[in-house]
């Protein structure tokens, strides 16, 4: 899933590849994600595309005051399509395409994104709104993880009770971070993913906002500028311990451990996190009653 670092570069991918082009015609593949209808998706056609913006981890397209934004959610992406089929998609069909979006450039060239999304739950959705606050998931977003100040990171966490895995990812909250980010965040900052925000002490809660920038900002650096296509596999060679289980840490050398809960699971190091303590884990403990 692409999460504030993903999203940021593939908003300057669009400032760079699709600003100063003409939006052409739209293929709708999935009509489902299509959130909004009035105006419908092909008001955006024969519009300039002037600008790419991010809220969280949704993405914008401006097209001279009609955006369009797409949250990709977690088996969405978006590729960047040199020379697209002539054929529209057929809709309802088995392809992972969502929305097809084609452009004219000022070159000649007649390129298109893809947005497209893997798996069976279908969750990616597109907005066209004159607006992006009328998106009801940006409206409700909490400051950006990489514009709220400490003192207000400080306020927010201490005044919510909950395990600090769940605060940190709730988009209301804090906006930007997902599973894997949190992972790594809480990681640098040697949390127990269970540890409560309202407990925790305001040091460590500084030390957490002190990781939570550090990570992000180089995950943004190594991002940016990579082509859409690569940014996945930039994601996950960045990462420390999520989706590394059962490896080492590569701080102290413990082996990554990990927790599965409903269809998500996250990885945490017990030395580095936990005093050594390994977490209950739901799935493993009821394969072994
Ligand atoms: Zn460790």
């Amino acid at each position: 899933m692409p999460e504030l670092p993903e999203v940021e570069a593939l908003a300057q991918f669009l400032r760079e590849h699709a600003v100063g082009a003409v939006v052409g015609r739209i293929d709708v593949g999935a009509l489902s994600a299509v959130k909004t209808f009035d105006p419908p998706v092909t008001a955006l056609s024969g519009r300039d595309v002037t600008g790419a913006g991010r809220w969280g981890k949704f993405l914008g397209m401006d097209c001279g005051g009609l955006w369009m934004i797409t949250h990709l959610s977690r088996g969405g992406w978006l590729r960047w399509i040199d020379e697209p089929s002539p054929t529209p998609p057929k809709p309802g069909g088995k392809s992972p395409l969502a929305l097809r979006v084609r452009f004219f450039t000022p070159e000649g060239a007649t390129p298109a994104i893809d947005l497209t999304e893997a798996g069976t739950k279908k969750r990616l959705a597109v907005y066209v709104v004159d607006d992006p606050e009328l998106v009801p998931g940006i409206a409700k977003l909490g400051p950006d993880a990489l514009d709220v100040t400490e003192e207000r990171f400080i306020e927010i966490m201490r005044g919510t009770s909950q395990r600090i895995k769940t605060a940190i990812v709730d988009q209301s909250l804090i906006a930007g971070i997902g599973n894997a980010y949190s992972d790594e965040i809480l990681h640098m900052a040697k949390v127990s993913p269970f540890a409560n925000t309202a407990t925790m002490s305001e040091a460590k809660t500084a030390e957490l906002y002190e990781s939570m920038r550090a990570v992000l900002t180089d995950a943004v650096a190594r991002s940016v500028g990579q082509d859409a296509a690569r940014l996945k596999g930039e994601k996950r060679s960045g990462m420390r311990v999520h989706a590394r289980t059962g490896m080492p840490c590569p701080v102290c050398g413990d082996t990554v451990r990990e927790v599965s809960y409903a269809e998500r699971s996250f990885q945490y190091c017990p030395t580095c996190q936990t005093g050594g303590k390994v977490l209950a884990d739901r799935r493993m403990s009821r394969l072994l009653k």
